[in-house]
């Protein structure tokens, strides 16, 4: 894609150096998506590559990951063993798109970019994740997964602000187990629903993080494994009009969608407790 308004291209290595952010322009991480539709609004690029950002590190308060970390590495990671819950983020990369997209897309760009069909906001919601974001005068603050995203291709972050890094909490790692459930109008077609379950077998407590069929994800939380009727009962205490109504699909049916990736998913994850299925 040429992008033809863009005037300047700046590398910065530090925050300092772009202190003096301006409304036209953008940053740029992977690229998969910035190079890849017209931006006549954007007149400067803010690499984002020489800021080394691109960290996954393991720490006493779980898992950190920096905005800019490619995410095929999060594939090839030696996650400690009992970190089940980390599944569930090999599972957006794969559910992504094609292998060259991984290849250079960034998880944070994935999140910024806040289509309804990112498959890591859902993953981040169920798993309890936290945002940091940087101002442009250097001060930080954090903010629920659950709350970054406000509308398709809308967040919270005001001009010049930047996503630094993702934190998971350990709580939601270790010994959760997760299930991705993607639905699409055709294969490999843009997802109209996406539901991750993690459940945790000792607690019982179960987590859903919602996406694809609604405006902004949404989380959905058990204290115990819920019946098929305790799902239902929950989905249509929703407003209809948190989903998308679009020519991929209508709100109810994105609505159903969604309950049903719901159904399946604990299934999925309970199935053989105490020698039965419970759907
Ligand atoms: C064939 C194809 C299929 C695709 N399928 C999907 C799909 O199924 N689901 C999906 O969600 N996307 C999809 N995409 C869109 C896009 O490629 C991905 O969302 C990708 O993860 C974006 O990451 P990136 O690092 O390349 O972002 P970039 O293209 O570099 O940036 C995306 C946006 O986020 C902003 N941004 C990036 N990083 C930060 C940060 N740290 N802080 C603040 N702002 C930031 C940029 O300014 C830009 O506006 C697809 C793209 C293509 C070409």
């Amino acid at each position: 894609m040429d992008l033809y308004s863009v005037k300047t291209y700046l590398r910065p290595k530090s925050l300092r150096e772009v202190q003096n952010w301006q409304t036209d322009w953008n940053w740029l991480a992977g690229g998969t998506w910035i190079f890849n539709e017209v931006q006549p609004q954007v007149r400067t690029l803010v690499d984002m590559q020489r800021l080394n950002w691109s960290e996954i590190e393991v720490n006493s308060g779980g898992l950190s990951i920096g905005a800019t970390c490619i995410q095929n590495e999060l594939l090839d990671f030696s996650f400690p063993e009992a970190w089940t819950a980390t599944n569930a983020l090999k599972d957006a990369v794969r559910e992504l798109a094609s292998f060259k997209l991984s290849h250079a897309a960034t998880v944070g760009g994935n999140l910024c970019l806040a289509l309804s069909a990112s498959t890591f906001a859902p993953v981040m919601v169920a798993l309890n994740a936290q945002y940091e974001i940087w101002q442009p005068n250097g001060e930080a603050y954090a903010v629920d997964a659950v709350d970054f995203q406000t509308a398709p291709q809308q967040t919270i972050l005001q001009p010049g602000e930047v996503l630094r890094r993702i934190k998971i909490p350990i709580g939601h790692l270790a010994q959760w187990q997760t299930s991705f459930k993607r639905m699409a109008v055709c294969t490999a077609g843009y997802a109209i629903a996406i539901v991750v379950t993690a459940y945790h077998p000792q607690t019982q407590q179960v987590r859903f993080g919602i996406g694809g069929s609604v405006k902004s994800p949404r989380l959905i939380e058990f204290d115990s494994v819920p019946t098929s009727e305790q799902i239902g009962g929950v989905i249509h205490e929703l407003p209809l009009n948190i989903y998308i109504d679009n020519e991929r699909g209508g709100a109810a049916y994105r609505q159903h969608l969604t309950q049903v990736l719901m159904q399946r998913g604990i299934a999925e994850l309970t199935a053989g407790i105490d020698g039965k299925r419970r759907y």
